[in-house]
């Protein structure tokens, strides 16, 4: 990509009236824009980082069972009615058509999933069964805050499992828990994010929300000092020993809820009539799991996680581009090594923002690239031209290194 053509600003200034650094980061670098509180959209930059992290979790999903499906965000009021959460569920968005039917839009999809199971299920040999999504949904929150962590609108991994018992779901659901943890490591955030437990609800003791420590974050989590488990507030409310170790000292950290998943038993089944018949004849009841990833929030906690006091450090799984290429001067000699270097490292499969703009001063052009945060630098000037040479450096790292021009490619490859 063509750093001239991209669309997106940058802005110096910190932006106003915002409580997060992702937050002011991420509008600042033109990942992001507010369209009003709780709502954004995601600029061509945001977007690839955002399709990057959908990869990760749709390859993950896919490897424990998971099969892809869309479900509508509109909703019959009905199916609400049914399970309760029309009146019960404050955050739900309603809305009215012409013909004054009303309608919720998605803030979760068990109402939609159950029936369809319905219609799928008849027998123990159709289960166990794991359906997923990745769509945006609504919740009608009172307050908005920190930018893309807590927002009305939001993109949302979900995926349902149906089934025939609970060892089986007990089974399932841990599967679940690890094939998380690998996900919050693949996109960076794996040391700062706790498997925490929750409450449970009617149907289990426990859920597990899965926290990311950051100071931005609205919730409390209590780490145990002896064991390293780390419960939810509510939990903490209950017990005061860890429900692990029986130690009573703990950690108090602010975190994000990324994830969590959540056995919800036959609390969605029995409403809408979701049985199998078992071996033995007899119709029991569909056991089911449901486990939720925020993509949006994942992205504003990557960056919470990964920053410096210059602007983004992505990690290279999800970074919107590999290598920010700069051309610092505008000779012939120097525009012809770096319009080669651009069309080589995208044939090897790098890729490539290429800052090729020519009225940038130098300062500016490095400024940008530490704020838009790709995890290399590439520098072609008439300095690293000398030594038949380019100036290679990490975004992470302050130790930039010449490296001859013929290397760089197999440098790149090589880590
Ligand atoms: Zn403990």
């Amino acid at each position: 990509m063509l750093q001239s053509k991209l669309f997106y600003k940058t802005t110096k200034n910190k932006t106003a009236g915002v409580d997060s650094i992702s937050h002011d980061l991420l509008i600042r670098a033109g990942y992001v824009d507010q369209l009003m509180a709780g709502v954004y959209s995601f600029l061509p930059l945001g977007f690839m980082v955002l399709k990057n992290i959908e990869h990760i979790i749709r390859r993950n999903m896919e490897t424990i069972g998971g099969q892809e499906l869309l479900l509508p965000v509109l909703q019959p009021k009905e199916n609400w009615v049914k399970t309760g959460r029309w009146d019960t569920l404050g955050i739900l968005f309603k809305v009215k058509g012409n013909s004054d039917k009303e309608y919720a839009m998605g803030p979760t999809h068990e109402e939609v999933v159950s029936p369809l199971a319905k219609k799928n299920i008849f027998s123990y040999k159709d289960l166990p069964l794991q359906v997923f999504q990745i769509q945006t949904k609504f919740r009608d929150e009172l307050r908005v805050k920190s930018g893309i962590l807590r927002t009305r609108e939001f993109l949302m991994k979900d995926l349902y499992s149906f089934h025939t018992n609970q060892e089986d779901l007990d089974k399932y659901y841990e599967i679940t828990a690890k094939i998380y943890e690998k996900i919050f490591k693949e996109v960076g955030i794996g040391k700062i994010t706790y498997r925490t437990l929750a409450s449970g609800g009617s149907f289990s003791k426990y859920s597990d929300e899965f926290q990311t420590i950051t100071e931005a974050g609205e919730d409390i989590v209590y780490v145990c000092v002896n064991c390293g488990v780390a419960i939810n507030k509510e939990i903490k409310e209950e017990n005061a020993q860890c429900p692990k170790c029986q130690g009573v000292q703990f950690e108090e950290k602010k975190a994000v809820e990324v994830g969590n998943i959540f056995k919800l038993g036959t609390k969605y089944s029995v409403p809408f009539d979701l049985k199998f018949s078992d071996r033995d004849g007899q119709d029991k009841p569909v056991i089911m799991g449901c486990y939720g990833i925020g993509l949006g929030r994942l992205m504003g906690a990557i960056v919470e996680a990964s920053h410096d006091e210059r602007g983004i450090i992505w990690p290279k799984t999800v970074a919107p581009f590999l290598v920010h290429l700069i051309q610092l001067d505008t000779t012939p000699k120097i525009k012809k090594v770096a319009q080669k270097l651009y069309t080589d490292l995208q044939r090897q499969g790098v890729t490539v923002l290429y800052d090729e703009r020519e009225n940038k001063a130098v300062g500016e052009k490095f400024a940008d690239a530490d704020l838009l945060g790709m995890p290399y630098r590439i520098v072609v000037s008439e300095r690293t031209l000398k030594e038949n040479s380019v100036e290679l450096k990490e975004r992470a790292s302050e130790k930039a290194k010449l490296v001859k021009i013929q290397e760089v490619i197999k440098k790149l490859n090589a880590r």
